[in-house]
């Protein structure tokens, strides 16, 4: 990064970018002392343990290389917020790697910046540090998410119990039909539904309002990033127990609906999709109306799908569709797999 700092449209050098666009962001934590040290200094709450998650993105597999730079920032930030929620943590600070291409212009990484620092601000996450690297590979993103919890009180994915009922805040299925339409499908829906798919899509909501509830209900907590039943499954799989859920409990929102009506093919992608950041969490059922109530108060509604159940016998499947026959439809329980 050497190109002369007034040339327009070039980057400047590397300490004066980082001073022009990042220093800014991280003015609200004292600990990051203006980006002008070798690293930030945190403090918790006696009694706290750090919280810590990293997400990498990388154009040309996680986005498209000329989506806009302001949503390449949130949604990089929101899918770690999103974890810290899943682990009732409070957010704290946030680190951001960055390899950029030979050729990014300073308008790109100016609007990059600012949706970044408006996300920071939204969920109160202030970037304490980084690293910034040029290559000549694709755009390469990595946010490391620190937050805070009170030690041991973390749901854990490993905490579920047998009889436990199964809950998801929110609706699903929005952020894989949104990928459809990002992708030119769905063509038939009203433009304002296919506008709220891909809004779920490309900026997803993280449920940090959650957090009060899992701190006082869950047993056991996952982000849904890879799909429901993939999701859940991973729960599953670390608490060593299966689950049912029925289809037919499943939040949707009204655009989902519309579209599953329409093609009932659709409902396994909804089931099954990624990308749509609610939070599945496992609760004493004693508990249902308590977790209602609470839910609803924070502003974030969550919805009874099913049960945890016992180890299943053998290869069985960890997850259950229960109400799958009746819904005559075919499952692909997989989620999305890199490898
Ligand atoms: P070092 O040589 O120790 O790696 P750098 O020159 O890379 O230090 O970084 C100087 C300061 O700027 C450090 O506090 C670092 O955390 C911060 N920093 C560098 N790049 C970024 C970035 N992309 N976002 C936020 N902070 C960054
Ligand atoms: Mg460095």
């Amino acid at each position: 990064m050497s190109a002369p700092a007034d040339t327009p449209g070039r980057l400047p050098g590397e300490f004066d970018l980082i001073a022009r666009y990042f220093a800014p962001i991280a003015k609200s934590h004292p600990g990051a002392l203006g980006l002008t040290d070798d690293a930030a200094f945190l403090d918790l709450p006696p009694g706290h343990q750090m919280v810590v998650t990293t997400d990498a993105m990388v154009a040309g597999v996680h986005f498209l290389a000329d989506d806009p730079p302001d949503l390449i920032a949130r949604k990089l930030l929101r899918v770690n917020v999103s974890d810290l929620a899943a682990k009732a943590a409070v957010p704290v600070g946030c680190l951001l790697a960055l390899a950029l291409p030979r050729g990014t212009t300073a308008a790109w990484l100016e609007a990059f910046a600012q949706g970044l620092s408006a996300d920071c601000a939204e969920f109160a996450i202030p970037l304490v540090g980084g690293d910034t690297t040029a290559t000549d590979g694709p755009l390469t993103l990595a946010l490391t998410a620190l937050g805070s919890v009170e030690a041991g009180h973390a749901p854990l994915r490993s905490g579920a119990k047998p009889g436990d009922r199964v809950f998801v805040s929110g609706t699903i299925g929005d952020g894989a039909l949104g990928l459809e339409v990002a992708k030119g499908g769905l063509g038939d829906l009203a433009a304002p539904l296919r506008e709220h798919l891909l809004g779920r899509y490309r900026l997803p909501e993280p449920k940090v309002a959650l957090r009060p509830v899992l701190r006082a209900f869950a047993h056991s907590a996952i982000d849904v990033s890879d799909g429901l039943l993939a999701d859940l499954g991973h729960i599953c799989e670390a608490s060593e127990l299966t689950a049912t859920v029925q289809a037919a409990m499943v939040p949707m929102s009204d655009a989902v609906q519309i579209a599953v009506a329409r093609d009932p093919d659709l409902l396994s992608r909804v089931l099954s999709g990624g990308d749509d950041y609610e939070i599945v969490f496992t609760a004493d059922p004693a508990d249902s109306d308590r977790i209602m109530d609470a839910s609803i108060k924070v502003g974030v509604p969550v919805t009874g799908i099913g049960f945890i159940g016992r180890k299943g016998e053998g290869a069985g499947p960890r997850v259950t569709v229960g109400d799958l026959a009746a819904l005559n439809t075919v499952l692909r329980v997989t989620g999305y797999r890199h490898f």
